[in-house]
């Protein structure tokens, strides 16, 4: 009987995969490490929580933009800046930019 393969590896599988694929997302999302965070939250889902509500570290297409008034990062579709109240312009996330810096 040792090929028999046990459910449990299959659950422990699951159980780790989970949090790793919503921890790589979530850290996609806001421009941080996404293999990193992936171990991390399989590790040690409380992080997800932590992640979720941490602070993008850096413009993310179609989700996060810096203020062009005061540098802070906001939300992509934020009609107005919530630190400065700076107006924001449109941004479309469906559009493709002619040149994207990558930092
Ligand atoms: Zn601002």
């Amino acid at each position: 009987m040792h090929d028999y393969v046990k459910p449990v590896f299959f659950v422990l599988m699951v159980v780790l995969l989970v949090p790793a694929i919503s921890g790589g997302v979530m850290a996609a999302n806001r421009g941080r490490m996404v293999a990193a965070w992936s171990i991390l939250c399989a590790l040690l889902p409380p992080l997800l929580l932590l992640l979720y509500f941490a602070r993008p570290l850096r413009e993310v297409e179609g989700k996060y933009k810096r203020c062009p008034g005061c540098s802070e990062l906001l939300k992509w579709h934020d009609q107005v800046c919530k630190y400065c109240y700076a107006a924001q312009v449109a941004t479309e996330s469906t559009t493709t930019l002619p040149h994207r810096h990558t930092s």
